[in-house]
C-alpha cells in the first residue's frame, strides 16, 4: 500500500519561511486511489485534509488540526510534446526533464521553488511566462466526492497568479497530476525588461536562457535557505489609468498591460520607505522589497503583524490596496490569506 500516515508531524522544515509549526497528522500517497484508508480516518475523527507541498508559498499556523497531505508522485510521461507529470514532482526538475527531451516553452519558470501539484493553484509565472501558457489541464482528487476528474484549461480558471483552486474556499481538490503541451521549437521568450538585453549567447539554447534566468534570480532574490522567506509576499496591483498617472508623477513606475495599469508592489514598498522595518521576528528584506524574511524566531503573528502594517502605509500614502500571495491552509480555522 503507498498511503503512509504520521502523527504529530513537524513541518517547520516544511515551509520556506521557517515558521514552526506542527500537525495532528501528516500523510504522503502515491496516486489518488490509494487515499480511502485516510479517509477513514478522516472520517473517524472528523478531520479536515490539507494539501502541502514544499511549503513556498503557505502560512503556516503554529497547530494544524488535522491530516496534511502530500504526494509522492514524481513520475513523468511524454507523449510527443505533451507532457503528464506527477503532483509530488519538484517544478524546477520537471523544467530540467523537459530541456533534456528538447521540449521547450518552461526555461523562463526556471528555479520557481516548489512542486508541480501546487503550480497551478496560483498559475505561477515569472520573467513573462505563465504555467497558462503551456497547461492543457490537471488531474484532480475530489475530496468529497471521492473520485478523480480532469479540469481542462477554462475549468482551471487562471488569472494573475490566481486559479479556480486559489479562489475555491472549500479546498476541495487535491490536485494528482498536471497536463503540459510544450514546443519542440526553441523560441524564447524575451520581452520581460529582464531578459531584452540578454546577450546572443544567453538565448542560444534552452538551457542557455534556463542558466540567464537562474542568474538573474539568484542575483534578485534572497535565498530562503540562508534566511526563511515565502518568496514575493503580494501581488503587483493593477490600478486606474488616473492612479497610474498620480503614482508616475510620485516616482513609482506603473506600466500597461493588456489595456490594464501593473504597479511593482516592491516600488510602492521602497517609495514608502519600508525596506528593513522590522516587527518581532519579521522583516522586509534589503535585498527584496516584496520579500518577508524570519530573521530567527519569527512566528506567523509578526509576519501578519508586518503584512498589516505594510498594507496600510502602502494604501495611506498611494492609495493602493497591496494583496497577500501566500495562502493559509485552505478550510484550515486558521486560514490567513489576507492579513
Ligand atoms: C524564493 C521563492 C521564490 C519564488 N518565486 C516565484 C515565482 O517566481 N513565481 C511564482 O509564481 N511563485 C514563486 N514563488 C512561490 C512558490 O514557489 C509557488 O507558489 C509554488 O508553486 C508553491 O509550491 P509548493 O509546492 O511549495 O506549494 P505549497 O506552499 O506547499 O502550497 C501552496 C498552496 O497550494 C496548495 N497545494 C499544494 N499542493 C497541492 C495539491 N497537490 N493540490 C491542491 N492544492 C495544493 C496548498 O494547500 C497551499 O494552499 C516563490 C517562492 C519562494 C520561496
Amino acid at each position: 500500500m503507498s498511503l503512509t500516515v504520521y502523527t504529530n508531524v513537524d513541518l517547520t522544515s516544511r515551509n520556506t519561511l521557517g515558521l514552526r509549526s506542527f500537525a495532528r497528522f501528516g500523510g504522503t500517497f502515491e496516486t489518488a486511489r490509494d487515499l480511502s484508508a485516510l479517509f477513514e480516518l478522516a472520517q473517524r475523527d472528523c478531520l479536515n485534509i490539507f494539501p502541502l507541498g514544499s511549503g513556498s508559498n503557505v502560512l503556516l499556523d503554529t497547530w494544524i488540526d488535522g491530516i496534511v497531505l502530500s504526494s509522492r508522485d514524481r513520475g513523468v510521461e511524454i507523449d510527443g510534446a505533451r507532457v503528464t507529470a506527477g503532483a509530488g514532482l519538484e517544478w524546477d526538475e520537471l523544467v530540467q526533464i523537459t530541456l533534456a527531451r528538447n521540449l521547450f516553452g518552461l526555461e523562463n519558470l526556471s528555479g520557481i521553488p516548489g512542486t508541480v501539484g501546487a503550480a497551478p493553484m496560483q498559475n505561477i509565472g515569472a520573467y513573462g511566462v505563465e504555467l497558462s501558457d503551456v497547461i492543457v489541464g490537471v488531474e484532480v482528487f475530489d475530496l468529497v466526492n471521492k473520485q478523480i476528474s480532469f479540469f481542462d484549461q477554462d475549468a482551471c480558471r487562471f488569472g494573475y497568479r490566481t486559479s479556480y483552486f486559489k479562489t475555491d474556499q472549500s479546498g476541495q481538490y487535491l490536485i494528482t497530476k498536471v497536463v503540459l503541451e510544450l514546443s519542440r521549437r526553441f523560441s524564447p521568450v524575451l520581452e520581460y525588461p529582464d531578459l531584452a538585453h540578454l546577450p546572443e549567447s544567453d538565448i542560444a539554447s534552452g538551457y542557455a536562457l534556463r542558466d540567464a534566468v537562474l542568474n538573474i534570480r539568484n542575483r534578485k532574490l534572497p535565498d530562503y535557505r540562508v534566511r526563511g522567506n515565502a518568496g514575493s509576499f503580494f501581488k503587483n496591483p493593477f490600478v486606474t489609468e488616473s492612479l497610474a498617472q498620480d503614482l508616475l508623477s510620485k516616482g513609482v513606475r506603473a506600466y500597461s498591460v493588456d489595456n490594464r495599469f501593473k504597479v511593482s508592489a516592491a516600488a510602492l514598498i521602497e517609495a514608502a520607505g519600508l525596506v528593513g522595518t522590522q516587527i518581532g521576528g519579521g522583516r522586509i528584506s534589503s535585498k527584496h522589497a516584496l520579500v518577508l524574511e524570519n530573521t530567527g524566531q519569527a512566528t506567523l503573528a509578526d509576519i501578519l503583524k508586518l503584512a498589516a502594517y505594510i498594507r496600510s502605509e502602502v494604501r495611506e500614502q498611494f492609495g493602493v490596496q497591496l494583496e497577500v500571495e501566500p495562502q493559509g491552509l485552505k478550510g484550515s480555522p486558521q486560514n490567513t490569506t489576507d492579513p
